[in-house]
């Protein structure tokens, strides 16, 4: 129907770096419902350096087999800006069929059979902040300049990227919302309509592909990194979200509670204050991404929620009803939204099994202020309190908190042995 020739099969690493293989359409057709093809296991022992490095992480056997890729079908479809070629998620397994228990879309499974063992459903959307460039002769500029947000004459100098994304991310299915340019110059966000349970990661996940591919082909470079330019505002990836019962019913609204809000709201969030440290590193998972956590800047630096509250972790959006929902503003853009995804929704049930009571919620309160727990400052903090953490260890899988720890202490370090242009241009002359 689609005419398609080509089909590519991809999955995201526990890196969050985006994988695929490319198939041509006879072969995929010949594989049938249960064909897989295989994918190197080696690519899951690599941070987010081009190296490959060996004898990283708990689940390797050191002799780097192959693993499979399993075409999850629901995912199809064709890739509106690339004619003829298709598009599909994989899961991964070992050649004895067993499940890769270190990928991310497995750790996010996982986490949702918990869910849907008690009844519960996901409802919810990451919302994506990213930076455009263009390419000129001085090397990478923002596609647009001056810091304003929201600006009509400004956003119209740049309308061949709004109408591309929405025209692009429209047919592939993400239904995008609105769009708008960001408080930093070459700053956008793009928001899509919310989904259901697995689909809000793959969505999520396809969402930053597609939106580097559109721009890509108009000769602009999009990027996702949490913090791309000093002093600028950083791209963050909120999640938006709530938890329904299986009659549809939301369960984080109550009608006759003062602040609308029910118990289990309450409690979900007592979970994510209770994890808040740990969860940090599961959610900000490069060295750039604590660069974003700054104060004063939209972004949050404190363990603090509150109602329409914009420097809290968590803010509470003023809509009640069907609409009650929690925007979890922890993620930056660079998150693995599988990952970030099942680490929420773990710590959300820890609150809501334990009853935990979050603090009480900022009012006209300074959430940059000393008064609040302070979220991890760098990765090296955040990856030390995650280590000392069995609570997400037991939640997400040992051999997956092996391997992400090893991974992003490899990453770390990498960094901490890096001389920056900071220190050049600081000590050079003084010292
Ligand atoms: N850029 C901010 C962040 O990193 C968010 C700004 C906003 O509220 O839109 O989270
Ligand atoms: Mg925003
Ligand atoms: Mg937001």
């Amino acid at each position: 129907d689609y005419q398609i020739h080509t089909v590519r099969m991809s999955l995201n690493d526990n890196s969050n770096i985006a994988r695929a293989r490319y198939i041509p359409v006879q072969k995929f057709l010949e594989m049938g419902t249960s064909g897989r093809i295989s994918f190197p296991s080696v690519l899951f022992s690599m941070d987010t350096s081009e190296t490959v490095q060996t004898k990283v992480g708990a689940g390797f056997s050191g002799g780097y087999p192959s693993w499979e890729i399993q075409p999850d079908y629901s995912t199809f479809g064709p890739l509106p800006y690339k004619t003829g070629i298709a598009r599909l998620i994989g899961d991964l397994y070992k050649g004895d069929g067993t499940p890769i228990e270190t990928a991310p879309r497995y750790v996010l499974k996982r986490v949702l059979e918990e869910y849907k063992k008690l009844g519960y459903r996901v409802y919810g959307a990451f919302e994506y902040e990213f930076y455009v460039f263009k390419e000129t002769a001085e090397g990478l500029e923002p596609a647009w300049k001056g810091l304003h947000c929201f600006s009509e004459t400004k956003q119209s100098q740049v309308e061949d990227i709004f109408v591309s994304l929405l025209n692009g991310l429209s047919e592939m299915g993400a239904g995008p919302e609105v769009a708008n340019t960001e408080y930093g110059s070459g700053q956008f966000e793009v928001t899509h309509s919310p989904f259901w349970n697995l689909e809000i990661a793959d969505m999520a996940f396809y969402y930053r592909t597609s939106i580097k591919e559109i721009l890509h082909a108009k000769g602009y470079k999009a990027t996702f990194m949490s913090k791309p330019i000093n002093d600028m505002s950083g791209s963050g990836a909120h999640l938006n979200l709530s938890i329904h019962n299986e009659k549809d019913q939301n369960l984080f609204d109550d009608a006759s509670a003062p602040d609308g809000l029910s118990d289990f709201c309450r409690w979900f969030i007592g979970g994510q204050q209770q994890h808040a440290r740990a969860l940090c590193a599961l959610v900000n998972p490069t060295v750039n991404s604590y660069k974003r956590l700054k104060p004063y800047s939209f972004a949050p630096s404190t363990n603090t929620w509150g109602y329409d509250h914009r420097g809290a972790m968590i803010r509470i959006p003023g809509q009640r009803g069907v609409n009650t929902r929690l925007e979890h503003r922890l993620s930056g853009a660079d998150t693995n939204p599988y990952l970030s995804l099942a680490a929420i929704l773990a710590a959300g049930l820890d609150g809501i099994r334990n009853k935990i009571e979050p603090t009480s919620p900022l009012q006209n309160q300074d959430a940059y202020h000393s008064d609040f727990e302070p979220l991890p400052r760098s990765l090296w903090e955040a990856i030390n309190v995650l280590t000392m953490d069995t609570f997400f260890k037991e939640m997400l899988g040992e051999s997956f908190m092996m391997d992400y720890l090893t991974l992003r202490q490899a990453e770390c370090e990498r960094f901490m042995f890096h001389v920056t242009d900071w220190e050049i241009q600081e000590y050079q002359d003084i010292f």
